[in-house]
């Protein structure tokens, strides 16, 4: 068996799940790359070698057999080359009875005055165990591969998005053979073994299409909105399989004592137990189930408000290129989608035509509530705040302002969905869109695409779809607000 540093991705990329490993080592074939993950790979080959300029100049590990490639490592490191590019290491271990090729092929190998570090180019700015465990792992077996194959330790660094050098410990050789034993055991397992889909875990996994469907023909619990991972598990071990039998289980008998893995804690099922029979019983009845009224603010008008971002590399947090606004209510609005331009300076000057479009709306309405969906609006609109600071006391008005109506949905009632995004919601209260592809994935390959582009046409092209989707999006907001708010008169 061959295993690579990078076969933790297999693991733990997009989302942690132990079937993904077994699906591939049993040959299943997963989805193609989309357009997103293809813009990442892009931006994560510019890095390395953006990185790979400033170390010049640095001896290349030619393109060959494996034995070629660790002689010419080897040869390197005995001659004290100070930069090696692209190194490979090889060993032959037994793990678990199996005889496993372990193979590692490092962005670099920097000699400093403590000895040799192994240093990869990640786009990511935090690469600690827990929110990067295959950055983590992959360094481990960097760190494996030269010790046993070098015979001394060698430290480990991420050169991480923001262009800083951050230290990974080595967990040592013992730690890391009972890791690769759990890797090799996922990989012999056979298929028939549980494991819950989700919907944020499986959203970006290229074996959706295999799993998802599979769990809606078996009517898995772990379908239900609400029920954790772990509480799938938990559920299945007390007998509670599938939506039917969750939608029966008597939330004041034994559901709510069903204990469950939350962090390194154990939790029992307790009030949300409630939620869950609702949520089961709308997709069993596959009707809405009603739990209360709906509480909305009072207000003859709302702004309809969703924000577009970036993670740039070198920038710390997202970058909103894109800050949408439009009223509606008894005096609506037109759609204006305030967009930041590509120049130096840009950034700033977006947030500060926001904040000017948002004094004409205040000074119109008085303190209109801003309708958002979901924390993303409140999070970015707080790190503008401090990004670039205030305008008249604009920004901090917006915070006040907020209004997030997802906790408003689930106080109200229980939907015959598997997610309760926007996505997901409009389309149950019928709300069509115009474009095919749509989706902050796709925008934001979009918006790098723009980026690149040095034609002003393709830019704009580019763009107005992007404004296009926003605008849909504030649409898409207005449109399950208003069946919301029908629901206060219409239960
Ligand atoms: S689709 Fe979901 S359950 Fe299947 S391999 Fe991917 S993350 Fe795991």
């Amino acid at each position: 068996m061959r295993v690579s540093a990078s076969s933790w991705y297999e693991l733990y990329d997009p989302s942690e799940c132990a079937r993904r490993v077994s699906l591939i080592a049993a040959g299943v074939q997963g989805a193609e790359p989309g357009a997103y993950e293809v813009v990442l790979e892009e931006l994560g080959r510019r890095h390395e070698s953006a990185y790979l300029a400033t170390l010049e100049p640095a001896i290349r590990i030619a393109p060959g057999t494996d034995d070629q490639r660790m002689a010419a490592t080897l040869e390197a490191i005995h001659s004290s080359a100070q930069v090696i590019y692209q190194p490979y290491f090889k060993t032959n271990l037994t793990v678990e009875g199996e005889n496993v090729a372990l193979v590692g092929n490092p962005d670099f190998l920097v000699l400093t005055n403590a000895g040799y570090v192994i240093r990869d180019a990640k786009l990511a700015r935090h690469v600690s165990q827990d929110e990067m465990p295959q950055v983590y792992r992959q360094l481990q077996t960097y760190g494996f591969l030269f010790e046993t194959l070098v015979g001394q330790a060698a430290g480990l660094q991420v050169y991480d998005g923001l262009g800083t050098l951050q230290d990974v410990s080595y967990e040592g050789a013992d730690a890391f053979r009972a890791a690769l034993a759990q890797l090799v055991r996922l990989r012999r397992s056979p298929l028939d073994f549980y494991e819950p889909v989700g919907w944020s875990k499986c959203q970006t996994c290229p074996f959706k299409s295999t799993c998802w469907p599979e769990a809606e023909a078996r009517r898995d619990v772990s379908l239900v909105y609400g029920v954790s991972q772990e509480m799938a598990k938990s559920l299945h071990e007390a007998g509670i399989v599938t939506i039917e039998d969750l939608a029966r289980a008597d939330e004041n008998g034994m559901l709510p004592l069903v204990p469950y893995r939350f962090g390194n804690k154990v939790r029992t099922i307790g009030k949300a137990a409630a939620a869950l029979t609702l949520s089961a019983r709308a997709l069993v009845e596959g009707r809405e189930v009603h739990i209360a009224l709906p509480v909305i603010p009072p207000s003859a008008n709302f702004v309809s408000f969703d924000l577009e971002g970036v993670p740039i590399p070198a920038m710390p947090e997202e970058t909103i290129y894109l800050w949408g606004i439009q009223v509606f209510g008894v005096n609506p609005g037109p759609y204006q989608g305030i967009t930041s331009d590509f120049e130096e300076g840009g950034d700033r000057r977006g947030w500060q035509r926001f904040l000017e479009a948002m004094a004409v709306i205040f000074d119109a309405h008085g303190d209109i509530p801003l309708v958002v969906y979901s924390s993303y609006e409140a999070t970015h609109v707080r790190l503008y705040l401090n990004r670039h600071g205030d305008w008249n006391g604009v920004g901090a008005r917006v915070l006040r302002n907020l209004w997030d109506m997802l906790p408003a949905i689930r106080n109200a009632v229980a939907l015959p969905l598997y997610s309760y995004s926007l996505k997901q919601v409009e389309l149950y209260v019928g709300f069509q869109r115009t474009q095919e592809e749509f989706g902050g994935s796709w925008s934001i390959a979009q918006y790098f695409r723009a980026l690149e582009s040095q034609d002003p046409a393709t830019r704009n092209t580019i763009l107005n779809e992007i404004l296009t989707y926003n605008a849909e999006d504030l649409q898409a907001t207005i449109r399950v607000f208003e069946w919301l708010r029908g629901l206060q008169v219409n239960p």
